[in-house]
Parts: C-alpha cells; structure tokens; sequence
C-alpha cells in the first residue's frame, strides 16, 4: 500500500505549496529518488523554517519595573503576586490561589492541605515528573502506580478503580503532555470512594477539559513554572482550589505553616514562598499564554489530521471537546508493523528533520532505583521499615506505561511553529513509515 492511499487527495488540495512538494516526496517509491530517506542521502522532508519568538520581553519589563518602585520584594500583599492573582482568576476562576517555588512545592502543598496522614495511599500515574510524588512520599504517604490510557497518556479510570484499598485518600491525575485526564470518570471514582482528586496541571497550562478550564475540574490543582513549560519564571509553581476546607490552608502550607490573615501558626510545613521578581515575571508570562496554548493545541492537532490512518502510526488522542495543549507531542509505533526498531526509526526521522526523541522519561517512576530500593530516606522508608505500609515497588505492574515508554515517539511542537513545518512533519512520519513497512 503506497502512501499516498493513505493521504487522501483532498489534503494535497488543501495544503500549501510546501507541502505539496514534502507530500510528492513522500508519495511513494514511484517517484524513485524522491522517496529516499533522508539518513540514506535523500533530499529532507522538512524545509520549512519559523523565526524565533521570544520568550520575554515587553509585558515582563513593564511588571519588573513597577516591581523596581517598591519598597518590598516579599509575595504576601505584593502588588507583583497580587497583579498574577487576578490575572491568573481571569483564566482559571479559582478562589484561592498560592504562588510557590515550583511544581513540585505546589503539589507537596496541596498534599499538606488535605489533610494526608501517614499510611495513606495516593493513586497517579507512573509516567510522570518524579515531583508528582515526592510531596506524597514527604508527608509519609504511599504513592500507588496506576496504567494508563495507550494514546491519551492519562489515567485508565478502570485501573485507578483496582488500585483503591481501605487506605486510598487521594487521586492525582496528571494531564501528561497537557491532554486533559478523563476528568469525569475520576471524579464519579473519587465520589463513590470518599477520594481527593488533585490536578497534577504543571504539563497543561491552559488546557480545557469539556471547555472548561482544567485545574477547575478537582479539589485542588497545581503548575509548574520550570523553565521547560509553557510560560516560566524560571523556576516557579502555583497551587489553587476552591474547596472550603482545602483552599484556604494553600497559603499557610506554602509558608510555614503560618497563616498570614490570622497570624498563627496553624500547621507544620516547609518553606514554598515565590517572591516579587518571579510574580512580577509571571504576571507577564501570563499575558502570553493564551497565544501560546491555543497555537500548540492548533498545531498538534494539525499533525494527528495528517497523519491519521498511517499505518503502524497511533497519533496522540485527544477527545473532540477538550483542548490538549502539546507540552509534546506522542504517537505509538506499532512495532509489528515496521522492519525497523524505534531507534532506527527516531534517527531516520530526525534526519529529516523532525525535532524527535524516543520516548519519554526511561522508565515508569516505580521501576526508578529509589522506588525499587524503597530507599526515599538515605536508604530507609519508614514507612515500609515500621509496617505501615507493605508496598512493593519492584512487584507493580503497568504494563501499558511501559509500552508507552517503549513505542512512543516524542515531536516538539512549538508556538514558534508553522502549520507548513507542521505539514511536513506529518510528511516525513508517512515518508519514513512508508519506507520501513513490514
Ligand atoms: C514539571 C513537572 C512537575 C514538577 O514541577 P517542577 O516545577 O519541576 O518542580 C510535576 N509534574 C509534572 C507532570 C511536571 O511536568
């Protein structure tokens, strides 16, 4: 089957000139030498180029320098983090909303503010930033590993429902590459069983589930502001919620344990504040996201419309109603359906010059050397050493996690990015698919 079956003649209408001429290239070994790989000497798939945008700029100057004009640089009442604050319930109506040092923090407060005791069992996801959990394992609780869904990259509901036990307290659904977790079904499980349902949003930055903005979808929801996501202060995070018992503990959690309304100390708790120049920063950034996110959430999905139906290729599925904002982009390799391996195929596709990598994080978090040793605490877990919990790390099976980490393949999608490079992406998916079918 030549690809060109596989690419009706319809998008060849539709595209641009660009990319008529990457998908004559591709359109099969009728063509002879067009169709030569890349990595074999064959003329590139991808010749578009974009400019750069850059990061900073303007609206970040303007916050900086007001900031400049104060007398104080610390967050509580600081004009900067107040400006965010505002800005922030503008896109994402939240009552109580914390800035901190980063996703991580913002995830360690929210376990804080829930109230976790220690023993108590938080279900996630196994592929994901290990910050996910360390709040969890911080506050002696027990990180439980649940599969995931093979082209959403979210939690499976039904394997989450398998993974409750009398101990379960707390469900973090991780929007893993800012698609939006399968919300609906997660919270009729957290109801049913009495669950916290946490956010973990530091991937989805202006991400919509059902078109309503995620992050307002559970009890309590966290970013991350690294300098790798959507908008950065370089390093930095939020925690947010409207729970009447969980949102007003954000702050204190994030402090110290000190409420600054009351001024008591009402917790126990680390130090997470993010001060004025970061907030001023991000005041800025915020006013970006919307261009950035809605760009991506266009441009992947440019890419799944050209390369569905390639065979052996499984795009990143994305429900119709929802918006997944790219943090990257992941197809599935069939690996029955290409004589090549994911190496081969990754290093083919680079040549043609798509940015790709194999994979993502090397192994799920539970198969880690400091999940399999049990070993959070200098060698010691606590936990697992006084009988408190009997989690065994080396004996958790995910096994769709690990193939997702074995047959995925990575694309950066950028804002920068145009819909030609983007076309020819897809060109150089079916190009490079076509030449290794099995
Ligand atoms: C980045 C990230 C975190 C941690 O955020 P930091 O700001 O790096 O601490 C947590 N979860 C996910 C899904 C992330 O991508």
């Amino acid at each position: 089957m030549s690809s060109k079956h596989d690419m009706p003649r319809r998008d060849f209408i539709a595209a641009s000139a660009g990319l008529t001429l990457a998908g004559l290239a591709v359109s099969g070994r009728a063509h002879g030498e067009a169709a030569k790989l890349a990595v074999d000497g064959g003329p590139k798939a991808v010749t578009a180029t974009a400019p750069t945008v850059p990061r900073f700029g303007a609206p970040e100057r303007e916050r900086l320098e007001q900031m400049l004009g104060q007398d104080t640089l610390f967050y509580w009442k600081g004009p900067q983090t107040t400006i965010f604050t505002e800005r922030f319930k503008e896109i994402c109506p939240l009552e109580h909303v914390m800035t901190c040092s980063s996703g991580t923090a913002a995830l360690h407060i929210a376990i804080g503010a829930m109230g976790l005791v220690p023993g108590d069992e938080v279900i996630t996801s196994p592929i994901t930033d290990i910050g996910t959990v360390i709040g969890v394992i911080y506050q002696q609780g027990v990180p439980v590993f649940a599969d995931l869904l093979p082209s959403e990259l979210t939690l499976d509901p039904a394997d989450v429902e398998r993974k409750i036990t009398p101990k379960s307290r707390a469900i973090i659904a991780v929007h893993l590459a800012g698609n939006p977790s399968r919300m609906e079904e997660l919270r009729a499980i957290a109801d049913k069983h009495k669950l916290v349902l946490i956010e973990d949003a530091c991937q989805a930055w202006g991400a919509k589930y059902r078109g309503k903005p995620i992050g307002t979808l559970g009890d309590i929801a966290c970013w991350s502001l690294q300098n790798s996501k959507h908008i950065t202060t370089g390093d930095g995070g939020v925690v947010a919620s409207s729970h009447p018992v969980f949102g007003p503990k954000l702050q204190q959690y994030g402090d110290k344990g000190f409420n600054r309304a009351t001024s008591g100390w009402e917790s126990f708790s680390t130090n997470y504040r993010m001060s004025e120049p970061q907030a001023a920063v991000l005041a800025g950034q915020l006013t970006r996201l919307e261009g950035i996110v809605s760009t991506r959430a266009r441009l992947g999905n440019l890419l799944t419309e050209n390369i569905q139906g390639v065979p052996g290729v499984l795009p990143h599925q994305v429900h119709t109603e929802d918006r997944c904002v790219y943090w990257f982009y992941m197809f599935r390799l069939d690996p029955g359906a290409f004589t090549c391996d994911r190496a081969q195929f990754n290093k083919a596709l680079a040549a043609e010059g798509v940015p790709c990598s194999p994979g993502y994080i090397p192994v799920p978090v539970h198969r880690s050397d400091v999940f399999k040793n049990h070993a959070f605490f200098n060698g010691h877990w606590n936990l697992k050493e006084s009988g408190m919990t009997d989690m065994d790390y080396t004996k958790v099976e995910t096994p769709e996690a690990e193939a997702i980490l074995t047959t995925g393949m990575r694309v950066v999608i950028h804002e920068s990015n145009t819909d030609d490079q983007i076309l020819q992406y897809a060109a150089a998916i079916k190009k490079v698919a076509d030449h290794y079918k099995a």
